[in-house]
C-alpha cells in the first residue's frame, strides 16, 4: 500500500510511524499516512520560518501571480483532487461548481475559488490621521509562520482556507490535516509546491499529539484552528502560553427559523441542502429547524419527500447523491442521539436506524416532536439528521435560536425579506442567511459568534486577520 509524503521545506518526507486511511464508504484501507515526530514538526516550523522573510520580502505582484499558478495548479489536478475527497471523505464526486451537488468536485471548485479571489485582493495602506502637524499611516505586515489545523469534514477546502490568505499576506504556514482526511491535503500541498518556492507551505500528519506539538511551538506567531470546541480551548491556551493571537472556528447548531408567511414547498430544497449538505457534516449546517405549527405538517412533508428521493452510496458511482458519515467516531454520536432522541419523545419520519455496512452509511433522518432542552436538539449532531421543532409565536423561536453557547450560523425563511431581517438582526450568530443556509462566498467574512469561536475568515477581513497592523506615524 502506498506511503502518502509530507511536504517540509520542499522535499517529500516520511516516517518511521504509519497509519492506515480508511474510505468510509467501504470500510477498506486506502493509503498510509506518515506520523510525524516531535523532530520532524520542530524542521516543519524551522523551514517555514527561513523561508518566510524572503517570501515576505518579495514584491506584492509576484506573489499574487504565483498564488494565481497554484490556483491553477488545483484546476490541473482537480479530477485526482475529488477522487481523493471522495474516498477518503466520502463525499460523492457530484458536479462543479456553486449550483450543483455539493460534492467532491465542487469541493476542489471552492479551492480554486478560495484561491483565486484572495490573490487577487489587496490591503492598501490606510491614513488613520492627518492634520498639518502629522500623518499617521497604518501597514499591514504579515505575522511571520502560522501554524494550522484542520478537520475532517472538508479537508481541502478548510486547509485552503487557512493556507491562502496566510501566504498571500506573506506569511509562512505548517498544516496538520485531520487523521481521518490526511491523504488528499498531503496530496494538494504536494501539488502546490510545485510552483511555490520550499518552505513557503509545509505539512506534517497525525493526530491529536503531533497537533499539540505543532500548536505549542514557540517560534509560530499566529494559530488556525477549525475543529471541535473541545480541541480548540486546547489551542487557545497553546497559543496564549506564547502570546499570539489565534482564528477558532469551532462547531455550531445552527438554527434555522421559518416564518409564517414561508412557503414550504418553495423554500424544502433550500431547507434540505442547509442542513444535508455534506451528510450534515458541516460546521453551519442547519442543525434544528423551528416551523410555525400552520406550516408543520406541510414542511415536514416536503423535507421527507426530498430526504427519501436522494441516492446514498459509494461516492465514488455516478448518481450518488449522499455517502457515508466520515468516521466511526462520528456515526456512533449519530446513532447515540438519534436513540436517545427516541426515548425522549421524538418521532422519526424517515431513516432512523442504521443502514448496515459495510461503510459508515446512516439514512437521512427528520424528526419532530422534540423540543428545546432534548439532546438532538441541544447537541451538535454533525450528521444527517434534523430535529424539526414546533413553535407558537415568532418571539419563542427567536428566544431558542439564541438559548445555546454556540453562534455560528443561523437562517431566516419568508416571503418578506425586510421582516426576515428584522428577525436575522435579532439572533446571537456571526452570519444569519436569509432564504438560503450556510451559503459562504470567497467575499464575505465568516466566522462564529460565543462558543463557535473569534476571528473571521473570508474577504478582506479575513486577509486582515492573518496580518498585524504597524503604524508609521510622520511628523511633518
Ligand atoms: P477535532 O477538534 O476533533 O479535530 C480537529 C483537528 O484538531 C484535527 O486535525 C485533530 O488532529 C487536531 N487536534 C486534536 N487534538 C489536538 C490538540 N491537543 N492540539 C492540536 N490539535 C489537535 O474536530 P473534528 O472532529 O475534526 O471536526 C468536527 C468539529 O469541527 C465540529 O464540531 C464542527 O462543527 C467543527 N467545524 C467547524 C468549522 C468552522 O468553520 N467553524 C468547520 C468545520 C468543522
Amino acid at each position: 500500500m502506498q506511503t502518502y509524503l509530507n511536504t517540509i521545506n520542499g522535499k517529500a518526507v516520511g516516517s518511521d510511524k504509519t497509519f492506515q486511511s480508511i474510505n468510509p464508504a467501504t470500510g477498506e484501507a486506502i493509503g498510509l499516512v506518515p506520523i510525524s515526530s516531535k523532530e520532524q514538526v520542530a524542521e516543519a516550523v524551522a523551514a517555514a520560518r527561513a523561508a518566510q522573510p524572503a517570501w515576505a520580502a518579495r514584491p506584492d505582484g509576484e506573489r499574487k501571480a504565483l498564488m494565481m499558478k497554484v490556483a491553477e495548479v488545483i484546476n490541473k489536478n482537480s479530477a485526482y483532487l475529488a477522487e481523493w475527497v471522495t474516498r477518503e471523505q466520502g463525499k460523492p464526486l457530484g458536479g462543479v461548481g456553486p449550483d450543483q451537488v455539493p460534492g467532491a468536485r465542487f469541493e476542489v471548485w471552492g479551492c480554486e475559488a478560495w484561491t483565486q479571489v484572495p490573490a487577487s485582493l489587496d490591503l492598501p495602506v490606510e491614513v488613520a490621521f492627518e492634520d498639518e502637524t502629522r500623518r499617521d499611516e497604518v501597514h499591514r505586515k504579515p505575522f511571520g509562520v502560522i501554524g494550522a489545523i484542520a478537520p475532517w469534514n472538508w479537508p481541502l477546502l478548510i486547509a485552503i482556507w487557512q493556507i491562502i490568505p496566510s501566504i498571500r499576506a506573506g506569511n509562512t504556514v505548517v498544516i496538520k490535516p485531520s487523521e481521518y482526511t490526511s491523504i488528499g491535503t498531503l496530496e494538494l500541498v504536494r501539488l502546490i509546491n510545485e510552483v511555490l518556492p520550499a518552505g513557503v507551505v509545509n505539512t506534517v500528519s497525525g493526530a491529536g499529539e503531533v497537533g499539540s506539538w505543532l500548536v505549542s511551538d514557540p517560534r509560530l506567531d499566529k494559530l488556525m484552528f477549525t475543529g471541535s470546541a473541545r480541541t480548540g480551548v486546547k489551542v487557545a491556551e497553546a497559543a496564549a502560553k506564547n502570546v499570539i493571537p489565534v482564528t477558532l472556528e469551532l462547531g455550531g447548531n445552527d438554527a434555522a427559523i421559518m416564518l409564517p408567511d414561508a412557503d414550504p414547498k418553495a423554500m424544502a430544497m433550500g431547507l434540505f441542502w442547509g442542513a444535508f449538505i455534506n451528510m450534515g457534516q458541516t460546521c453551519a449546517a442547519a442543525k434544528r429547524l423551528y416551523v410555525p405549527e400552520s406550516l408543520y405538517d406541510a414542511t415536514v412533508q416536503a423535507l421527507k419527500e426530498l430526504a427519501q428521493a436522494m441516492p446514498m452510496g459509494d461516492g465514488m458511482k455516478d448518481g450518488t447523491v449522499m455517502g457515508p458519515i466520515q468516521n466511526k467516531m462520528q456515526y456512533d454520536k449519530v446513532v447515540d442521539l438519534v436513540e436517545s432522541a427516541k426515548t425522549e419523545g421524538g418521532t422519526i419520519v424517515c431513516g432512523g436506524a442504521p443502514a448496515g455496512g459495510p461503510g459508515y452509511f446512516y439514512p437521512l433522518t427528520l424528526v419532530t416532536g422534540l423540543k428545546d432542552g432534548n439532546r438532538l436538539v441541544d447537541e451538535e449532531q454533525f450528521g444527517p439528521v434534523l430535529p424539526i421543532i414546533k413553535y407558537r409565536d415568532v418571539e419563542e423561536a427567536i428566544a431558542s435560536a439564541n438559548r445555546l453557547n454556540v453562534g455560528l450560523g443561523a437562517s431566516v425563511w419568508s416571503a418578506d425579506t425586510a421582516k426576515a431581517a428584522a428577525v436575522a438582526g435579532r439572533i446571537q450568530a456571526g452570519t444569519v442567511w436569509i432564504n438560503q443556509h450556510g451559503m459562504i462566498h470567497p467575499m464575505v467574512p465568516f466566522g462564529g459568534a460565543k462558543g463557535s469561536g473569534y476571528g473571521v475568515e473570508f474577504g478582506v477581513d479575513g486577509l486582515k486577520a492573518v496580518t498585524r497592523p504597524q503604524v508609521i506615524s510622520i511628523k511633518k
